[in-house]
């Protein structure tokens, strides 16, 4: 073979290398789906050109998934909601340690751990019937368990993640054996067996099957976004409480995810990662569920948020919240919360 013969097979072949590269991607296991995940997702591609692969499922699905796939899984990224959740996805050994400034920089540190970061707070509240209760006696998570409030309180099981951070919180706020005093009070109290969601607690004051309940923040901001009537009629028949404002601050919880231990496109996860707390997609991601950014610097004009106003949040390690779930769950088995 002539040199220049050569030289055109190999400037052949490099000039023909990209068509065999892998196109980047970043494939995505996420637990949350909103409307506003759409533009989230093809802003990055527009950006990075990283295009998304995404599969979107239940949590136990998407866990289920992940363990049955073990090393030759595709997944990247995992996202969900609730630090306890993100807490046994860990505790199952399925993400990566990340080291990113970016990330270090813009969330705060209670906000993240070194496998998984929070990219939106959501806060757990108490909404009150005023016919019923007196909104002073029930300024505190402690309240509840009051005997002032016996045949008064809704709450969802006890076994849902929620209430197992919420009690995760108070379990490091006050030890052990004030926190089982306070699930065994909680429950003295119940107006019935717990069932339903957040949703159907704020109802059941609203009608005054219950005197207090226990929700998270974004039900109470969509049903006071809503303009359905019958919403408008709800949220008119409740008092809408932040707990904690003189002590520990309101028990905050997240959506958030991590790079898994055998991302095949590390490299992309982080840059994944990074952009979601991006200025942009922090304002995407929270408003998704009218949920509030995690960076300090974003500021989001959700008018469900804005009329539940300013307060004041607990900084509890959200790494810690999700290190207490098992112990929680025993408290409020002995206490009878099922
Ligand atoms: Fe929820």
């Amino acid at each position: 073979m002539r040199p220049t013969k050569i030289a055109a097979i190999v400037l052949a072949s490099l000039v023909a290398l990209p068509a065999f590269a892998q196109e980047k991607v970043v494939n995505l296991y996420s637990a949350r789906h909103y409307q506003t995940d759409e533009a989230l997702y093809s802003d990055f591609t527009k950006q990075t050109g990283i295009k998304i692969n995404r599969i979107e499922a239940g949590e136990n699905e998407l866990l289920e998934r992940l363990r049955n796939e073990g090393a030759y899984s595709p997944a990247d990224v995992f996202l969900t909601v609730d630090a306890a959740r993100l807490g046994r996805a860990q505790a199952l050994g399925l993400f990566a340690p990340v080291t990113s400034k970016i990330l270090n920089e813009r969330i705060p540190a209670h906000l993240r751990t070194d496998q998984w970061f929070s990219f939106s707070q959501r806060a757990r509240i108490i909404v009150v019937n005023k016919a019923s209760v007196n909104p002073a006696d029930v300024q505190n998570y402690e309240d509840l368990a009051n005997p002032k409030l016996k045949g008064k309180v809704c709450v969802r099981s006890g076994a849902h993640p929620y209430n197992l951070s919420l009690g995760a919180a108070m379990l490091s706020h006050h030890g052990e054996q004030k926190m089982q005093a306070w699930a065994k009070g909680l429950v003295a109290n119940f107006a019935r067996a717990p069932k339903g969601g957040d949703t159907d607690q704020i109802k059941a004051v609203a009608a005054g099957e219950c005197g207090v309940a226990l929700a998270n923040s974004y039900y109470v901001a969509r049903m006071l976004r809503s303009t359905k009537p019958e919403d408008k009629q709800v949220m008119d028949n409740v008092t809408v409480i932040w707990p904690n404002q003189k002590t520990t601050g309101a028990h905050m919880n997240i959506s958030g995810g991590g790079m898994l231990k055998t991302s095949p496109n590390k490299e992309s996860a982080v840059k994944f990662l990074e952009y979601l707390a991006s200025n942009q997609a922090q304002i995407y991601f929270a408003d998704g569920n009218n949920e509030w950014p995690v960076v300090a610097s974003v500021k989001t004009s959700n008018p469900g948020l804005g009329a539940l106003g300013n307060f004041k949040a607990d900084t509890i390690n959200v790494g810690a919240l999700a290190a207490k779930q098992a112990e929680v769950q025993k408290i409020y088995d002995r206490a009878g919360w099922r």
